[in-house]
């Protein structure tokens, strides 16, 4: 069988005004692929995955997802959602709120959007809790929320950044398991680490170092380079 390619980025470069960012980005991820980011602090992991979520405009090159250019993309037919370390989640709103407000910018009708967020909430185990502000919940339970904020506007393209930076390991492997079951379901998915045991349980790798690519390929040879002491390598 075929796989299709669902992201191409190509010759990418993004650069804030104080000269910092990523350049020389190419990258492809196919359809149902679990991809790994990784990298240390301040590689431009973050600034990557902004620009493939449209929230960040490119100096050069091109975003693709379904064969489609980012830019020219209405921020409503976006097929991307993003979930994020700190959950994001709007403090004054209930957890219903929070996830109905995404779909009303999508133009989705009442019904769609109450049908949309009890979806939504089953997915992640958290029926019941639509009256509930974030501040009632657990971390675990706010991450989860945020899961099914992300997925309640049925993305094909899941976009995370350290979704489990922020949890205990215990939530955190729940995080992750869920996250795994998601991309079984046929979702695809690219994940911010900067855990290598986490980046081992994908299946395909891309490192970051200094706002370039240094490694994008398959975990099990990742996983060798490490084994071999010669992370270090990736650093020159
Ligand atoms: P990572 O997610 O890998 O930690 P980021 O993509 O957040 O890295 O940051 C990459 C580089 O760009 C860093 O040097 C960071 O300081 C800089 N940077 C990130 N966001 C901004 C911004 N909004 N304005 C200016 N510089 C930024
Ligand atoms: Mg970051």
């Amino acid at each position: 069988m075929e796989e299709k390619v669902k992201l191409q980025i190509r010759n990418m470069k993004k650069h804030y005004k104080n000269g910092d960012g990523v350049e020389n980005i190419n990258m492809d991820v196919r359809e149902g692929e679990f991809l790994t980011m990784l990298g240390p602090s301040g590689c431009g992991k973050s600034t990557i995955l902004r620009t493939i979520g449209g929230f960040l405009d490119i100096d050069d090159g091109d975003i693709l997802i379904d064969g489609c250019s980012v830019k020219d993309l209405a921020p409503e037919n976006r097929p991307t959602a993003m979930v994020f370390q700190s959950y994001n989640l709007w403090p004054h709103m209930t957890v219903y709120e929070n996830l109905a407000f995404g779909l009303k910018i999508k133009k989705y009708s009442k019904e769609e959007i109450s049908r949309s967020v009890k979806r939504g909430l089953e997915l992640v185990n958290m029926q019941g809790f639509e009256k509930k502000y974030p501040g009632q919940l657990s971390g675990g339970q706010q991450q989860r929320v945020s899961i099914a904020r992300a997925l309640a506007g049925d993305p094909s393209l899941i976009l995370a950044d350290e979704p489990t930076g922020a949890l205990d390991s215990r939530t955190s492997r729940e995080v992750l398991n869920f996250l795994k079951e998601l991309n079984e379901e046929g979702n695809t998915i690219v994940m911010i680490t900067h855990d290598n045991s986490i980046a081992l349980e994908a299946k395909h790798v891309v490192r970051v170092h200094d706002g370039k690519i240094n490694f994008d390929g398959d975990v099990k040879d990742y996983a060798a380079i490490i084994q071999a002491g010669n992370e270090k390598h990736l650093e020159q």
